[in-house]
């Protein structure tokens, strides 16, 4: 079968390889149709594993974690039939370490991810654990590769324990804030979202942002507190990766309110401490997402699904990956989320 192997760090090549054969017990053999391509396949890519948990032998790897395909071999996998198009859950955690057995397997400090530590999507053919898989019923391949990121904007709602009517500023209008936009706004939330790209603001407009906005401080907060009555929003989620929007969403957030930070970055910035104890704020982390927010995210996309289709901005065919790998790396200004399209 035809695949991309990320060979060692920066080396990607389409190779020939020995497929998987028929399924083994407790495993589901799957034939991959759209693989979306994410900020967290740049490690493995470039050879930045220190951030990962739990293997020594990343390459050589078919990477891609956020699959859609098509049931070939169910095995002996209950309520899953050949031909069914499904989503893949791309988390296998340990179940033993304390966050597997207090109920947050996503944050598993021995987990292995399809894609990084496992072979991922990218290939014509996949072997995986059949817990791993969701059947997507008619969502379409782009739509069902969509599942992953949105699982983890839900998530980040349920940490953030987000309730119908609230104002919430979202940080960052890439995928994972565009999609926790539409998971918030689905949940009867109004938000303002926050970039750096008026391309984005746009796009964030036309998904149900009620205020879209990119100014300095302290613009920003009188803006914010405008737009909240003085009270400040409720709830902020960050996505951008910057690292000064903690302190930032410290002030901002509300007395009694709730902080969640999902992006990932590797700055610093200075925190005041004092804000927490002063209006009692919960700063919470999100990571990744459980298999519960991975069943509510096929529901979301279900019910959003052109708001969902208008973030595909580019496709690549399975023998140019590497190419979409080089472009989605190059962060051109215009692109949204990149799929790679493989059977
Ligand atoms: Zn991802
Ligand atoms: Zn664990």
């Amino acid at each position: 079968m035809l695949a991309a192997v990320t060979r060692s760090p920066g080396e990607m090549a389409i190779e020939d390889v020995s497929g998987p054969g028929r399924a083994r017990a407790g495993y589901v053999i799957v034939r991959p149709e759209a693989v979306g391509i994410c900020g967290s396949d740049f490690h493995l890519f470039s050879g930045d594993v220190g951030a990962l948990s739990g293997a020594r032998d990343f390459y050589p790897r078919i990477q891609g974690h956020e699959v859609a395909a098509v049931v070939e071999d169910a095995g002996d996998a209950r309520g899953l039939r050949e031909g069914d198009r499904v989503a893949i859950w791309p988390l296998l955690p340990c179940g033993h370490c304390y966050p597997c057995r207090t109920g947050r397997p996503n944050v598993c400090i021995r987990f292995r991810l399809v894609g990084v530590h496992l072979d991922g999507g990218l290939a014509e053919r996949l072997e995986v654990p059949a817990g791993l898989v969701f059947a997507v019923g008619d969502l379409d391949p782009d739509c069902a590769s969509f599942v992953e990121p949105a699982s983890v904007a839900v998530h980040a709602l349920a940490r953030g324990r987000l309730t119908a009517g609230e104002q919430v500023v979202v940080f960052g209008a890439g995928p994972i804030g565009l999609a926790t936009l539409v998971a918030a706004v689905d949940q009867g939330a109004r938000v303002l979202s926050v970039d750096p790209l008026a391309s984005r603001r746009e796009l964030a407009k036309r998904l149900g942002a009620e205020v879209v906005t990119w100014v300095p401080e302290p613009e920003l907060t009188d803006q914010v507190h405008d737009w909240t009555k003085s009270e400040g929003p409720p709830l902020v989620i960050e996505t951008s990766g910057e690292a000064a929007v903690l302190p930032q969403a410290a002030e901002l957030v509300a007395a009694a309110g709730r902080v969640v930070v999902v992006g990932m970055s590797s700055g610093t910035a200075p925190v005041r401490p004092g804000a927490f104890p002063e209006k009692e704020i919960d700063v919470i982390g999100s990571s990744c997402a459980t298999a519960d927010d991975f069943r509510a995210a096929i529901k979301l996309i279900a019910a959003n699904r052109a708001a969902v289709t208008a973030l595909f901005s580019h496709h690549f065919p399975l023998a140019r990956a590497p190419e979409a790998f080089e472009f989605a790396m190059s962060r051109p200004p215009d692109a949204i989320k990149i799929v790679v399209t493989v059977n």
